[in-house]
């Protein structure tokens, strides 16, 4: 079924002539298109994916949606978790996998030209062959693209040191719903210039626009070898306290993150590396620069006298990529109903409390990761995937939020809205905030063909 607001099976003849093999049709190749990485189940097929070459392919494409009123769903590597880039049925899928140059590296400015489609990894293993490196860096990084993370705003593992990606963006070209090309940013430093558009475009989970190029922000790799730490905690709210210590502390970590007993014993199970499940919870992290391994040693002393049982300090990446896999071990445990809140860092023990309350109350096994020096937290529930199942497990998620929200949080870190967490929005957002959501919306899109009733 099309979605009611488009009503009509569209004619893609004249699109088809102008992009010829960029654009396919054929429903066997169309289908892994209806889906994402998220939960959410497709709910029909596209019509046909646009395998964008250039910024033109991209205007070609939207100039014609515009006109025939046909919804669009944007794609970068569809590892988004929030069901944003699920096609629409009877709809047009742009997507940005073929767009995968690095344009320019521009040393003496740390700044990297590219286009959307390149893998967030690739980007980073070509600024490191400069000395330097592109600081987003979530967990999914060697399979999402640099497009996708822009559009998500994503977060990851350096962000208690770096920021999240909007930190790292300086300019972006950007295709509008009818077609038209426009330039946000500048590569200065500083840039007042209007309203910040480019900060408009960042997060706005294909809802806007597509980002067709992007000059984004590199840093020069600390000298010295990294040094990757492990604290376990007997107890999963002193872990909170802990990190809350850390990150006001004098010696700040690159990375920061949180396993509690129930996800190391899933990503054990998934793939053993010889983790001890603690009994409460193991912080995780990284430390950089010539002094790497005196700052790990002050970061796991304070965790000691925090109420830490058992520290480590490593040379390899081991911690590192254990906590890489939570997703895929989540995954490979047909466990999906997840969250992805953020509370302020110092409310993270609190935060913890509630959800095991949360957990006791419904009666489900809840496990958690987090990207704990930002407060970002997964927590996953154990539910059998049955319809009953699944909505128990909602319930548990939906309390969560709300608990999160309830001190000073949010109900999207770093995944966005898509379509899972829509019903979520005005539990954040006052009536006030919404329409002037929407309002940028309908400016930017009146025909409302971009990633429709999704995001906002
Ligand atoms: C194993 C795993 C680990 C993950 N870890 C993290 C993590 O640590 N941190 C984190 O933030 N996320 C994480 N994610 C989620 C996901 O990888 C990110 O949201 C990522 O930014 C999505 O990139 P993508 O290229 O796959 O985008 P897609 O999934 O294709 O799209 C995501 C959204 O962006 C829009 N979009 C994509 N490209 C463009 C474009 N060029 N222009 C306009 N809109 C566009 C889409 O319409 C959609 O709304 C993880 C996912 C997996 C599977």
């Amino acid at each position: 079924m099309l979605n009611p607001r488009f009503d009509e099976q569209p004619d893609i003849s004249e699109l088809q002539a102008a992009l010829t093999t960029r654009l396919v049709s054929d429903p066997q190749l169309v289908a892994p298109y209806a889906r994402d990485t998220s939960r959410a189940v497709a709910t029909g097929a596209p019509i046909a994916v646009v395998l964008a070459e250039s910024t033109a392919d991209v205007s070609t494409a939207l100039a014609w949606a515009t006109r025939a009123g046909v919804p669009v769903s944007v794609r970068g590597a569809g590892t988004g978790l929030a069901g944003g880039a699920m096609g629409y049925d009877g709809g047009l899928v742009v997507s940005l996998e073929r767009m995968t140059a690095i344009l320019d590296i521009d040393v003496d400015n740390r700044l990297a030209t590219v286009q959307p489609g390149v893998i967030t990894a690739t980007l980073d293993a070509t600024a490191r062959e400069h000395g330097l490196f592109f600081p987003p860096d979530p967990a999914s990084a060697r399979i999402s693209t640099v497009g996708g993370n822009i559009a998500t705003n994503a977060g990851g593992l350096r962000c208690v040191a770096h920021g999240v990606t909007t930190d790292s963006v300086a300019a972006l070209e950007v295709v509008l719903a009818d077609g038209r090309v426009m330039r946000t940013g500048a590569r200065t430093r500083k840039n007042v210039v209007g309203y910040d558009l480019t900060r408009l475009f960042v997060g706005s989970e294909g809802t806007l626009g597509i980002i067709t190029q992007a000059i984004v922000r590199l840093k020069p790799v600390a000298p010295g070898s990294p040094r990757s730490f492990r604290a376990s905690f007997s107890s999963l709210e002193d872990a909170g306290l802990a990190v809350t210590a850390i990150v006001n502390g004098p010696t700040q970590p690159e990375v920061l993150e949180l396993m509690d007993s129930l996800s190391v014993e899933i990503i054990e199970s998934f793939h053993p590396s010889g983790l001890e499940v603690p009994a409460g919870a193991m912080l995780v992290g990284q430390t950089v620069g010539l002094d790497a391994e005196t700052k790990a040693e002050d970061i796991t002393t304070l965790c000691r006298t925090l109420g830490a049982d058992d520290t480590e300090i490593s040379e390899t990446d081991a911690l590192l990529e254990a906590r890489r896999l939570s997703n895929p071990a989540l995954n490979a445990r047909g466990l999906k109903i997840s969250c992805d809140v953020g509370v302020p860092v110092a409310a993270l023990a609190r935060m913890f409390h509630g959800v095991a309350e949360v957990s006791a109350a419904h009666s489900k096994r809840v496990s958690t990761v987090a990207h704990a020096g930002d407060g970002n937290l997964h927590c996953t529930v154990e539910s059998p995937d049955t319809p009953t199942g699944i909505s128990e497990a909602d319930a548990v998620i939906d309390d969560i939020t709300r608990l999160a929200l309830s001190l000073g949080g949010t109900i999207s870190g770093e995944h966005g809205i898509g379509s899972v967490k829509r019903h979520e929005l005005g539990w954040q957002l006052d009536e006030v905030a919404l329409d002037v959501q929407r309002s940028i919306k309908a400016a930017l899109d009146p025909g409302g063909i971009l990633t429709p009733d999704r995001a906002i």
